[in-house]
């Protein structure tokens, strides 16, 4: 789930992490209204992409018919494919510098990251390529967390001055709103030393993780959702876990690691799945529906049927499959693997009742089903 800048800031403000007071206006009316309580204003496109300033959709604004003006430009303006409906009237900063934090998801160390520049502004990218030197990084032990301590000597050796202080403090923030909240990305470009000295987040960028909002109720109402294709609403509303790929294999498989296997042998042998579907665990007996909605990809050419039964029975599972072959009568060619629980008399009821044999070997069925597809 993605949250834009105004939303990313409530859930800063609510973690107890002060930011600039604003406010989100749809109009250029109520862009004036803001300014006049606010005072000098920054009016900010909200839109789910960066570079918004560089398009154009970030001005300032003295006063508040200043304000409805830059309203009115920006309301009308696309960023990055998004028409803006919507700005962030915000209090202006008098900005001294501008710093680059964030706190990642990083595969590569398979841990938190914590990132911090004193080149705010411009793309974490250009400053990684042009000045190495200011870019610090530290991967965090999720069991140890990131505390001031190691703030410090993150901020180590660059010319922060007093602004040290609070911005390893706010390094601290960002780490435990980050971890308190599920995020995969929380950025703010820039961080902004005032005048005054305050450290403050000018903008930010969070997104946490889909499979973690249910526990995220309280934050998730400020976020917009990733859209589904319509397979994948369907998917949802029958409570199978799908995801629709540009592929032309079709892969039915129990379980996620099961499922993901198949998918990267698919790809090993030169193919490319049409999905993801899990039908594990309690949703193994929804072979019908898993079918139809694995075959209603319009790009499907094979369709491979892998099985690796424990609990969950392959014969139960095949039979669900079976039944809804008929019940579809699909002109697609399919291959199937199933080993593990109920594996003879799953076999021997695909041999039967559909008329083919499945392999012995998983990487045979699959080989077969990329082959077909081409
Ligand atoms: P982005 O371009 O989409 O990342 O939008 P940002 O929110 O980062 O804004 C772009 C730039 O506008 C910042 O880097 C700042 O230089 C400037 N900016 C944003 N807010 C203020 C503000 O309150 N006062 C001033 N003077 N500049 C601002
Ligand atoms: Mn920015």
């Amino acid at each position: 789930m993605n949250f834009e800048e105004h939303a990313g800031k409530s859930v800063l403000a609510r973690a107890g992490v002060s930011v600039p007071q604003g406010r989100l206006c749809a109009s250029a009316q109520e862009a004036e209204a803001a300014a006049r309580a606010i005072g000098p204003v920054v009016v900010k496109a909200q839109v789910p992409t960066g570079k918004r300033g560089k398009s154009g959709g970030v001005k300032l604004a003295a006063t508040p018919e200043e304000a409805a003006a830059s309203a009115q430009a920006i309301l009308g303006m696309e960023i990055g494919g998004f028409p803006v409906a919507r700005v962030l009237v915000e209090e202006q900063a008098a900005i001294a510098r501008e710093f680059y934090a964030a706190v990642l998801n990083d595969p590569a160390s398979r841990s938190p990251l914590v990132l911090f520049s004193t080149e705010g502004g411009m793309d974490i990218e250009e400053v990684a390529a042009t000045r190495p030197e200011s870019l610090r990084r530290m991967a965090v032990d999720i069991r140890k967390g990131f505390g001031p301590a190691d703030a410090r000597r993150l901020l180590l050796g660059l010319d922060l001055g007093e602004a040290a202080v609070p911005v390893a403090a706010m390094l601290v923030d960002l780490y435990r709103v980050y971890r308190q909240h599920d995020a995969e990305l929380l950025e703010i470009n820039p961080l902004a030393l005032l005048a005054d000295g305050r450290v403050v987040p000018l903008d930010c960028k969070l997104t946490v993780d889909d499979a973690a909002l249910y526990r995220q109720e309280d934050i998730a109402e400020l976020g917009a959702k990733e859209p589904l294709s319509a397979l994948e609403e369907r998917g949802r509303a029958l409570d199978l876990k799908y995801i629709e790929l540009e592929g032309n294999v079709g892969v039915l498989a129990n379980g996620a690691g099961l499922t993901m296997t198949t998918m990267d042998v698919v790809s090993h042998a030169g193919g490319r799945p049409s999905n993801f579907l899990e039908i594990g665990g309690e949703a193994y007996t929804k072979g019908t529906e898993a079918l139809d909605l694995v075959l209603s990809n319009p790009g499907v050419k094979s369709l491979v049927v892998n099985f690796c039964g424990a609990f969950a029975r392959t014969d139960v599972m095949a039979g669900g499959v079976i039944q809804a072959w008929k019940t579809l009568n699909p002109t697609i060619p399919v291959y199937f693997s199933i080993h593990g629980t109920g594996e003879d008399e799953a076999v021997r009821m695909v041999r039967e009742e559909l008329g083919i044999e499945p392999y012995d070997r998983m990487e045979d069925a699959i080989s077969a089903a990329v082959e077909a597809a081409r």
